[in-house]
């Protein structure tokens, strides 16, 4: 035995258990213990077998350190038919989550007892594998198809009760696993119960229109992404092959998927969650306390935020310019907490608890006892300025003062207080209660313990942090403007807006460029336009077309046209925005686009700008654009991330294209500086984030 499993008897039980913190992983000592206990106990004469797990759950899934290396013996399907082939009973007893693996070992076994909080599920979609271990062939011979359809494709998971009534358990019970594990067992062997193994129960039913459903909902919800569709394919050969030849089949699918481009993506982004809030300036930095928050302006944004807060357990005070406005930002959050009781985010008992830390005023002396106040009024510098002046004078001492700002310079905002150590740059994304994304903006003078409480907040807000550095739009926004200027210069060159969205959906980002415009409101456009009129260069591409559709009235969404018409959620191109753009065409060339020349354009623009991003230090890791496109912006998660979409297609490719372009726009198609010296260098951006770690 190995010493992650350990075998004991209980009188003429035998229990086996898990142990190797901190979540009993699936790593080779458990798979080897787990096959030599069941050798154990075939030699032994006790009766039947109890699997469970020590500390806080039975056994989570995969051991990620294992991932990306070459699988040792024993495999864990082997794992999992060695437990069901032993002839005498074998129980598990779960308790806290059994996803992925965890969840194939317990339905190896012959009967499954789960203790209440309990979580049976199959989240290897979200790493673009299937599940690897006769999980897709055991679970619909107990459960039918149905809610192995629901779940698989997914990546998601059934509590303890919902489990009893799919079938998926045997029994629910409340208390120690261990206990309650032994009992059972006890139970079933008074009761003479038989070795019941679910890979000899009868091949689930086939339901072709269940798995014609499946598969439409998922062509048209994975945008791209293969594995949910093959985790159908998958459950389907549960319904046509004996078992032996389904988890056969299903390794097939599984390694197979092992291979693709989409598993290395989304590895990537899984890794990356983890390392972006790793940052040696924040190390061993102590966050500043965090209790009472401070947010100015109650519109779009702040409200936002301050529902954010409220749902983490923080107080806040709203400042808003009157009565009347304050009164509406207390009905958007309260509007805005319902919705959150609807979509079980929020007990309904912490309903009203959580609105009772809400106060909406309009006096800024109220902001005096708060940790932090985080600014979302216009984003207007002059507003900024009396805001932080006045912000300056109330708060206390070692309060930080927070803006929500998307493009202006924030060491200018700091320069309005006599602490621009304690300001820094909150950059939440709209709605700030949903998105996930907040890019933390540090200033120069920003201090080390501020930039740490932004991340300690984020984390408390259940968002993903991204450092940040100044600049017009950050990361994210600069990059944006950019690969919107890439579309629209490929409208002046004959491009159709609705083909350039389709293209870009095909790509898999949930919506195109012009559509987000309609969403955000072309008024938005329009008045950055305006702002940035003054300091444009002569050679820059102005969408003319856009300024008039602005003027015409056509807003997008909210007006109910824009490039599209909207009618109610459907969306019709419109066709009266083409003798705009034939007008501001004027006697330019024209030529046809491919939907993969869209993207290659696209894309090219997103990440020469990053690497402009990279360059200049405002992000400093590659991995930060990625997590920032990822969670800010809709970028396929499948993908990884721009950067690492530029090292999959190879970055000489993308500067070739790039000197190519250039030569017909030279303004636009600059070549980043850190682009051309890591195609000199022959290194990638994943190279640079390798070095980042060291
Ligand atoms: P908004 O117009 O919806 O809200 C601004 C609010 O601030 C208004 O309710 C206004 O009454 C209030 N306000 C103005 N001056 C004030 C003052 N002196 N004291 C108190 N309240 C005042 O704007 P928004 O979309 O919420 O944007 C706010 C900020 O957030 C801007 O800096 C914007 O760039 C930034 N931002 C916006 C988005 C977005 O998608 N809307 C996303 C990220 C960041």
């Amino acid at each position: 035995m190995t010493e992650a499993v350990r075998y004991e008897r209980e009188g003429s039980v035998a229990v086996i258990t898990v142990a190797n913190p901190p979540v009993n992983a699936l790593g080779l000592a458990v798979r080897q213990g787990l096959w030599q206990a069941i050798d154990r106990f075939a030699e032994d004469d006790a009766e039947i077998a109890l699997i469970v797990g020590e500390g806080r759950l039975f056994i989570g899934g995969a051991d990620i350190s294992e991932f990306g290396k070459p699988p040792v013996e024993p495999y864990l399907p082997d794992v999992c038919t060695h437990i069901e082939r032993s002839t005498k009973p074998v129980v598990a007893a779960v308790h806290g989550p059994a996803l992925g693996g965890g969840c194939e070992v317990a339905l190896g076994a012959h009967y499954r007892l789960a203790i209440k909080g309990a979580q049976f599920g199959f989240p290897e979609v979200k790493l673009g594998l299937i599940p690897g271990a006769g999980g897709s062939q055991r679970m619909p011979r107990l459960t039918g198809v149905g809610p192995a359809l629901e779940m698989m494709p997914a990546g998601g998971s059934v509590t303890a009760d919902e489990a009893l009534e799919i079938g998926l358990v045997d029994r629910v019970a409340e208390g120690d696993a261990r206990e309650a594990g032994l009992a059972y067992a006890r139970e079933l062997l008074e009761s003479g119960a038989p070795v019941r193994a679910v890979g000899t129960l009868p091949r689930p039913a086939d339901d072709a229109a269940a798995f014609d459903a499946a598969r439409a909902l998922w062509q048209k919800k994975s945008r791209g992404e293969v594995a949910p569709l093959r985790a159908i394919d998958a459950i389907e050969a549960a319904t046509k092959m004996d078992l032996d030849e389904g988890v056969r089949e299903e390794r097939r699918i599984f390694l197979e998927l092992m291979e693709t481009p989409q598993r290395a993506g989304l590895i990537h982004a899984f890794f990356n969650d983890r390392k972006v809030a790793k940052l040696p300036e924040i190390e061993g930095i102590a966050p500043r306390n965090m209790a009472h928050v401070g947010v100015i302006g109650g519109g779009t944004m702040g409200a936002g935020i301050a529902t954010a807060c409220l749902l983490s357990g923080l107080s806040v005070t709203l400042i808003e310019r009157d009565a009347a406005a304050a009164d509406k930002a207390r009905g958007t959050i309260t509007a805005n907490l319902d919705a959150a009781v609807k979509r079980g985010k929020l007990p309904a008992d912490r309903r009203d608890a959580t609105l009772s830390q809400l106060s909406t005023v309009t006096d800024y002396a109220e902001l005096s006892d708060c940790d932090l106040a985080i600014e979302a009024v216009f984003e207007d510098m002059a507003v900024k300025h009396e805001v932080f002046a006045r912000l300056d004078a109330v708060m206390k001492p070692g309060a930080i003062l927070a803006t929500n700002t998307s493009y202006l310079d924030v060491n200018e905002i700091a320069a309005a207080t006599r602490r621009p150590s304690d300001v820094i740059g909150l950059h939440f994304f709209s709605p700030a209660h949903v998105m996930k994304l907040l890019e933390v903006v540090v200033a120069d003078a920003t201090a080390a313990d501020v930039t740490a409480t932004a991340f300690a907040l984020a984390k408390r807000l259940g968002k993903i942090a991204v450092r940040a550095g100044v600049c017009d739009g950050f990361i994210g926004n600069r990059m944006l403007a950019t690969y919107r200027g890439a579309a629209d210069r490929m409208i002046l060159d004959g491009a159709s807006p609705w083909e350039i969205d389709a293209a870009i959906k095909a790509f898999g980002l949930p919506m195109g460029p012009f559509e987000m415009s309609d969403l955000a409101g072309l008024d938005i456009g329009f008045m950055t336009r305006k702002r940035k009129a003054a300091t444009r260069d002569p050679r820059d591409v102005v969408p003319t077309w856009a300024d008039a559709m602005y003027h015409e009235g056509w807003l997008g969404q909210k007006t109910g046209q824009g490039y599209y018409v909207h009618e109610g959620r459907k969306a019709t191109p419109n066709e009266a925005v083409k003798p705009l753009i034939e007008a501001a065409r004027g006697d330019r060339p024209q030529r046809t686009f491919t939907p993969e020349e869209i993207q290659r354009v696209y894309m090219a623009a997103m990440v020469n700008e990053a690497a402009k991003v990279l360059g200049e230090e405002i992000a400093r890791r590659p991995l930060d654009v990625d997590v920032t496109l990822l969670y800010g912006y809709g970028f396929p998660r499948w993908r990884g991330g721009p950067m690492q979409w530029a090292d999959t297609v190879g970055l000489p490719a993308l500067l070739t294209d790039i000197n190519e372009w250039s030569k017909a726009d030279p303004y636009f198609w600059q070549p980043a500086p850190l682009l051309e010296q890591l195609v000199t260098e022959g290194r990638c951006f994943a190279d640079l984030n390798k070095e980042a770690a060291q």
